[in-house]
């Protein structure tokens, strides 16, 4: 057996892939982006009704659980809920981002690929208030409900549904700009606090010396480039909790009818049957 032999090769089309050997089949990057963009329907129709569906079914369930809870537990889940509403968040703007760049890359790909960090959650905000809800919409290539066109053998049901997942859309991007402050606050602590191990704590007299109020959690990680410990704290009050889940509601509506609206514009199948 020559070397040449035990070149990995592309599955599809028989082209050498430059990768390390693998015992699975292989695909070169050309065939790749086929692949994806073939299955991109699939997967955000995947995405719609289960995928971002979860941070939602977890954090009413916190939210339920709290009424029972003690003032220990309320903390840890009240934390739980933000992560949701960070999870929900980062979906949300991933998503986004992949529908805009699904020119150049497939949308499941960038989707896949997404990190979320402080400064690309304040972008995000910064667009959605400087663009507005039409602006958001004509990033990701939808039209303004107002401003839909006239779609070829599109039924009437269709373009009712369209036109109100449109409408929808509009005026959860309406309400989400009310959400720049705390999104920017969780996301951001997040971003910066995901990265690595951290530790939940309801005391911080012991790292701060400055106690935080009964309705606060403090999350606790590693800043050894400043040679510090970053605490940030969040309130995990009844009050603020029940507004961390609307925007976890938000969120995942927006994003279930943004997915709604592109595969109906954009996938002739649907469309057309
Ligand atoms: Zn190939």
């Amino acid at each position: 057996m020559n070397a040449r032999e035990l070149e990995p090769r592309c599955a599809s089309c028989g082209a050498v892939v430059s990768a390390a050997p693998h015992d699975r089949a292989v695909r070169c990057p050309v065939c790749f982006e086929t692949y994806l963009r073939g299955i991109d329907p699939a997967f955000l129709d995947n995405l719609s009704r289960f995928g971002i569906r979860g941070r939602q079914v977890v954090a009413e369930t916190c939210l339920r659980a709290l009424v029972l809870a003690n003032a220990d537990d309320r903390k840890l889940l009240g934390m739980t809920v933000y992560e949701q509403f960070v999870g929900a968040g980062s979906d949300l703007i991933a998503l986004h981002r992949a529908l805009q760049r699904r020119g150049s890359a497939p949308i499941s790909q960038t989707f896949l690929d997404f990190k979320l960090d402080a400064p690309t959650a304040r972008a995000f905000f910064a667009a959605l208030a400087r663009e507005g809800p039409s602006g958001m919409l004509a990033a990701v290539g939808l039209p303004h409900p107002s401003a839909l066109p006239p779609v070829a053998r599109m039924g009437r049901k269709e373009r009712r549904a369209l036109e109100k997942a449109l409408t929808a859309a509009v005026s959860d991007f309406e309400q989400l700009t009310a959400y720049q402050e705390l999104g920017e606050r969780a996301l951001a602590v997040a971003a910066d606090h995901l990265r690595g191990s951290t530790l939940l704590t309801d005391r911080t007299q012991w790292l701060a010396g400055r106690a935080i109020s009964p309705g606060q959690v403090a999350s606790v990680a590693l800043d050894s480039e400043h040679g510090r410990l970053d605490v940030a704290t969040l309130r995990v009050d009844e009050e603020r909790l029940e507004q961390v889940v609307n925007g976890i509601d938000i969120f995942t509506r927006l994003a279930r009818n943004l997915i709604h609206a592109h595969l109906t514009l954009n996938d002739p199948p649907i469309a057309l049957h």
